[in-house]
């Protein structure tokens, strides 16, 4: 069966998500780690992270993915906006060790004219300082389709991290589908290819989870606008493939869909029974 799920409102704490979850037939889901506009968060509440783990065992609930907020900029050229990234990224990894099995996904961010390498470099010396030895959770890259300055672009960006970062064995990747396509690599007509050039440059044992979306854009825009499953450049049938590969299929598989909860319930029955 497939590790399948959406991106859920974390305003009512992770056992109301678990259950939401359940109620649409997914096994793992995403959710952002606190307010991307004002950075506001609720304090930790302990119980709710152990009924969630309890709940989430007894459902045979896959691996989870928090997201970092999207307007986090660790490459920023101005000092005040990385510490903040900093602060915000380093306070989430310890929430999250609170949460088992779960994944922590940010944007590496944009350099805005200061260039990919000086960008790579303050990426780099987040990830060195916020990684600790002791911590269970895996950070994870998300490629991005390279709108505007994003790093992330290519697979080589996010390999020139990679190499960098000490604990880079707590360091992974998460393919964003419509990201990848709008970055100009052909899922739909190469997806062999693709994933060839992933395993080449990244590696394959890097690939800790998907974000499954349709583009509203064609191959290479560099755009980055999310469509539902089969109304997009890439379509039903290139993603279903995608999803039945060997190397994709055992790994959680997060819908981004511009979609409400009736919506996700219906992608994820179309999907699973596309799939088996
Ligand atoms: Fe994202
Ligand atoms: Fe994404
Ligand atoms: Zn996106």
């Amino acid at each position: 069966m497939l590790t399948l799920g959406c991106h859920l409102s974390a305003s009512n704490g992770y056992l109301s998500m678990g259950k939401e979850a359940v109620s649409i037939g997914a096994n793992t889901f995403q959710f952002f780690t606190r307010n991307p506009r004002g950075f506001k968060v609720k304090a930790l509440d302990i119980a709710d992270c152990e009924a969630f783990n309890e709940y989430w065992a007894a459902h045979d609930g896959g691996k989870i993915v928090a997201h970092a907020p999207y307007t986090l900029n660790a490459c920023s050229a101005d000092p005040k906006i990385r510490e903040l990234a900093h602060m915000i990224m380093s306070d989430d990894l310890d929430r999250l060790e609170h949460i088992g099995g779960v994944y922590y996904n940010f944007h590496p961010g944009s350099h805005v004219k200061q260039g990919v390498e000086i960008g790579t470099d303050y990426i780099v010396q987040l990830l060195n300082d916020i990684i600790k030895p002791e911590q269970n959770t895996i950070v994870l890259l998300e490629t991005m389709a390279g709108k505007g300055s994003e790093i992330g672009r290519t697979f080589e960006e996010l390999r020139a991290i990679i190499d960098r970062v000490e604990l880079s064995e707590k360091l992974g990747v998460c393919l964003d589908t419509c990201h990848i396509f709008d970055g100009g690599y052909d899922i739909v007509n190469d997806a062999d290819g693709v994933m060839e050039q992933f395993d080449k440059v990244i590696g394959l044992d890097r690939l800790y989870a998907v974000h499954l979306n349709d583009s509203k854009n064609t191959l290479g825009c560099h755009k980055d606008r999310h469509e539902l499953i089969g109304k997009g450049g890439i379509g039903v049938q290139a993603l279903v493939s995608f999803i039945s590969r060997s190397e994709i299929k055992k790994l959680p598989i997060v819908l981004e869909t511009p979609n409400d909860i009736a919506g996700y319930k219906e992608e994820i029955a179309m999907l699973r029974a596309a799939c088996e």
